[in-house]
């Protein structure tokens, strides 16, 4: 029995080797946990006597190993998890090669990367019961994406999402993460984090526009807005919560907007009595995932005010996303800066609440500020969105709303329109605290070439 168990064991630790060789190269600590694997199989044997140790070290197993490792019922990805907590867990030993802590900083991230794109990959191999196919994107094409992850211009989420095959959320929250060091001030289980990381991108549905790569957006959005300024006042446990907030504040989009849910009298919308409905679910599935599955429990290792203030805050920014009350929270906002001044360290604790929930809703429309080439993906994506409810508001029967008719709307239009009226006056009151010249920037670039683009339209219609 005891002599089955271990040959089992065995032979998935073998599996696992073959699958990291598979991948075409193995980064450091990819090696480093497979040698560790199996010396602590080699340790086991030894209990059993070298002779037969050495014996089954020798043993050259010719079976095809990714897919021995997809159907294998007990694999358990968490052997590699275990991996990732002890790296995340034990700080640098100055054995490194790199001299400057900068250096040191990047090496340490790029292991990360490398270590969570591993772990992605494991367990997609595993869930797809198949072998990864030879053209998978590495873990190092990955890393050279996410070194710009405190860029605005240069992080490119569209590429990441191609290259990580789709784990785009799941590794932009672990770098933005690591950039803030959440993992070593909460004493955060990296196991139960990623794995939230995960739940929470497995429940973005494959809609246009509210995906996992929107909420990836988002989040980096409010991390370089967090880092640029507008989250000074900040305390560590409210950043936790302003960047979970920006993950999670659209989980499970049905790609329809708040009016045709009420209109509708879909289920969600009698749920929650239609107020914020969209909102309501997405706060409310944030968090039903850590609490129904304990190993996706990312507040394992707060304390219960910690936990319970984290939710508070995530709950009341996730609402605070709902367009309805966009002009009501920048009036506010705006009181706030004309009673109190730009230091939100002075605000009250209302006052705070708002500033907190801005962060994000200002992340949340700022995709026209990128630059033109990819806020161009993202208008293409919205209006396809909303063109999308329209085919479906004029299949039931009902009156098209605003911008959903794709006989009627632009793209452009709809864009110049946006970045005018909502956009522009929101950085305005925005640049009374932080730097917003880049935003700025990247707007009026955008508008620019929808202009453009209008001027060309318009010269078609009256030909
Ligand atoms: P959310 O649904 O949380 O993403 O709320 C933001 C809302 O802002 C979206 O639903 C859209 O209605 C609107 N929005 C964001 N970006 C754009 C854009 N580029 N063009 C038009 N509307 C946008
Ligand atoms: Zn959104």
């Amino acid at each position: 029995m005891d002599e089955e168990w271990f040959r089992k064991d065995y032979e998935r630790a073998v599996d696992l080797m073959n699958f990291v060789r598979r991948h075409g190269t193995m980064s450091q600590l990819e090696a480093d946990f497979i040698s560790e694997v199996l010396q602590r199989f080699n340790r086991l044997l030894d209990t059993r006597g070298p002779n037969e140790a050495k014996r089954s070290i020798d043993v050259r197993r010719s079976r095809s190993s990714v897919d021995g490792l997809a159907t294998q019922p007990s694999y358990n990805p968490g052997e590699m998890d275990y991996q990732l907590q002890r790296f995340i867990n034990v700080r640098d030993d100055g054995t490194s090669e790199s001299t400057t802590p900068h250096e040191q900083r990047l090496e340490r991230f790029r292991k990360l990367v490398h270590a969570v794109s591993f772990s992605l990959r494991a367990r997609k191999a595993a869930r797809n019961r198949k072998a990864a196919s030879a053209s998978e994107p590495q873990s190092e094409e990955v890393f050279n994406l996410l070194r710009f992850i405190n860029s605005w211009h240069d992080f490119n989420v569209f590429a990441l999402s191609t290259v990580s095959g789709g784990n785009e959320l799941e590794l932009t929250a672990t770098a933005v993460f690591h950039e803030h060091n959440l993992f070593e001030i909460f004493s955060l289980d990296v196991t139960k984090t990623v794995n939230y990381f995960h739940a929470v991108s497995k429940h973005y549905r494959k809609n246009p526009y509210h995906n996992s790569v929107h909420a990836t957006d988002v989040l980096q959005s409010t991390h370089v807005l967090i880092t640029s300024g507008l989250g000074e006042f900040l305390s560590d446990l409210e950043k936790l919560a302003v960047l979970l907030a920006a993950m999670v504040h659209d989980i499970g989009h049905l790609g329809y907007n708040n009016p045709f849910l009420v209109d509708t009298k879909h289920d969600l919308a009698l749920r929650y009595n239609d107020q914020s409905v969209n909102e309501h679910y997405h706060a409310c599935l944030a968090f039903q995932i850590m609490h129904e599955d304990p190993s996706c429990d990312l507040t394992s290792s707060l304390t219960e005010n910690q936990s319970k203030m984290l939710r508070k805050i995530v709950v009341d920014i996730v609402l605070k996303t709902d367009m309805a009350v966009h002009f009501t929270m920048l009036n506010s906002f705006t009181e706030y800066l004309d009673n109190y001044g730009a230091n939100v360290e002075e605000w009250d604790e209302e006052g705070r609440t708002l500033a907190r929930a801005m962060i994000v809703h200002t992340a949340d429309l700022t995709n026209v500020s990128r630059p033109t080439h990819l806020a161009t993906q993202w208008g293409t994506r919205v209006v396809d969105e909303m063109w999308r409810q329209g085919d479906e508001e004029k299949r039931i029967g009902k009156a098209l709303s605003p911008l959903c008719d794709r006989e009627t709307t632009s793209v452009a239009s709809a864009q110049v329109g946006f970045s005018n009226f909502i956009v522009k006056p929101l950085l305005e009151q925005v640049g009374r605290v932080m730097d917003v010249g880049f935003l700025n920037s990247g707007v009026d670039a955008y508008v620019a070439h929808y202009e453009a683009e209008l001027a060309k339209e318009q010269a078609t219609d009256k030909k």
